[in-house]
């Protein structure tokens, strides 16, 4: 126990945490003093690390200018220069931005947005979602809803909206040996157009997926071709293709957006994290000018709303942070860093016992361990694998994300790694050095 209670009610009820004080470029630091590389971003929020100038400064002078103003009487210059720079960039007709303070709020605002799409078009009937198993989408209840996690949904179950859920593309566990990935990808993505036609070929709203899956898989994305027939069904049957690249987007995967890499365009694109690096919360949800007008020549006006949305500060946050990414080329800078990192994972952990697979995309990746590399067989949950690697690489200096695996062995315990952006190689290898001195402590525990 800590000798002072505290009263943050903290994820984990008997978590001792340390006091955060400071940060440092990709270093956090405690109160001791004690520096942690800040391996993951928290969950891939930071990704101009932590003391950068331009943003801390563009925060600033907009509290000294102005604060807050309601969005049902204002906009702002942050929000509407913001929102430019982001059409300006993003994929396709994504022509209109909605911004919120979270991950969840605009999956939550995309669901409805989506709803309210078709009812606005004279499809009510519309009112199936499709969404994929082993997929996180936040906590929120209909972003939970949509999340195929069946532990963090186990005790909500009776409160969530009815989804249903199809495959994730997840080759390195459910691609059989003999099927090429161009097969595999189009027989997961044709799951899609079965569910389609189970549930009535004029009765779905929406299909949401992660292009690079994070928190559930541990960095993975579709192999080729997958999101591309996913589009082509949702073409078909009416279906509007929700992309959420709230982990992944942003630079993360080494481009501004994630689904750039798989050459599809999404009808609505939810960010997040990212967006504001962490120096504010702000979310986002882009959508297409289909989409927008079929609001703005109906009712409208989008049945949807909260207090902070378009907020000032996190706005001006956000684009001081999407500005460092265009202009300092770091979306490229992604790309030359991550396969420094991929290699240097697999020369650290290629021929390691109990590693699966290294996969991701830009500085996105992800290790997935397992009892047994030749048959893939996880290990028992009831091992607490992640958690321990969690606090050994804690103990190491080193935040990391370790997710357990799922409880049918569908899928085992992994790391997911999300450093800063300008993290350079030297310090890259650092991070990879102090992961294998915790993996290592922790299998030779277990
Ligand atoms: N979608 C994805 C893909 C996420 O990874 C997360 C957060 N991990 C969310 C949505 C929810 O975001 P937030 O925690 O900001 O509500």
């Amino acid at each position: 126990m800590s000798p002072q209670k505290s009263h943050v009610f903290p994820r984990h009820c008997h978590a001792n945490l340390p006091k955060a004080v400071g940060g440092d470029g990709c270093y956090l630091i405690d109160e001791t003093g004690k520096r942690y590389f800040d391996g993951s971003g928290g969950a891939a929020v930071s990704c101009l690390g932590h003391s950068n100038d331009r943003v801390r400064e563009a925060v600033k002078a907009q509290v000294d200018q102005l604060a807050f103003a309601h969005t049902g009487f204002f906009t702002s210059d942050p929000a509407e220069a913001l929102a430019d720079l982001l059409i300006e960039n993003a994929p396709g007709d994504l022509d209109r931005v909605y911004f919120v303070s979270g991950g969840s709020e605009a999956v939550e605002s995309a669901i409805k947005l989506a709803r309210q799409y078709h009812v606005e078009r004279g499809e009510p009937q519309r009112r199936h979602l499709i969404a994929r198993k082993q997929s996180y989408h936040g906590n929120t209840l209909g972003a939970l809803s949509a999340g195929g996690n069946e532990w963090r949904r186990a005790q909500f179950a009776p409160l969530l909206v009815d989804m249903t859920h199809i495959a994730p593309c997840y080759e390195y566990a459910e691609r059989p040996d003999g099927e090429t990935p161009q097969d595999y990808g189009l027989r997961v993505a044709n799951e899609l157009e079965a569910e389609i036609q189970r549930l009535g070929e004029d009765s779905v709203i929406a299909f949401i997926a992660e292009p690079v899956v994070g928190a559930t898989l541990g960095a993975v994305p579709a192999v080729p071709g997958y999101f591309k027939r996913v589009r082509e069904i949702c073409d078909q049957y009416g279906v509007l293709l929700i992309l959420d690249e709230v982990m992944c987007g942003m630079g993360r995967t080494g481009h501004l957006f994630a689904c750039d890499a798989d050459g599809v365009v999404p009808d609505i694109l939810c960010i997040a994290k990212g967006l504001g690096a962490g120096y504010q919360p702000i979310g986002a949800m882009l959508c297409s000018s289909a989409i927008y007008d079929a609001i703005s020549d109906g009712t409208g006006f989008f049945q949807h709303g909260h207090t902070y949305i378009g907020h000032p500060v996190a706005a001006a946050a956000g684009l001081a942070v999407v500005s460092e990414l265009l202009d300092r080329a770091l979306p490229a800078q992604v790309q030359s860093r991550g396969a420094y990192l991929s290699s240097a994972l697999s020369a650290a952990f290629g021929q390691y016992a109990h590693v699966g697979d290294i996969r991701g995309r830009g500085l996105f990746q992800g290790i997935e361990f397992v009892a047994d590399r030749e048959t893939k067989r996880t290990f028992d949950p009831k091992l607490g694998l992640a958690g321990k690697l969690k606090k050994a690489a804690f103990a190491e200096g080193l935040i990391c994300y370790p997710m357990p695996g799922t409880r049918d062995g569908r899928n085992g315990d992994h790391v997911l790694l999300a450093p800063p952006f300008i993290a350079t190689e030297a310090e890259l290898d650092d991070m990879v050095g102090r992961l294998s001195r915790a993996v290592s402590s922790v299998m030779e525990a277990v």
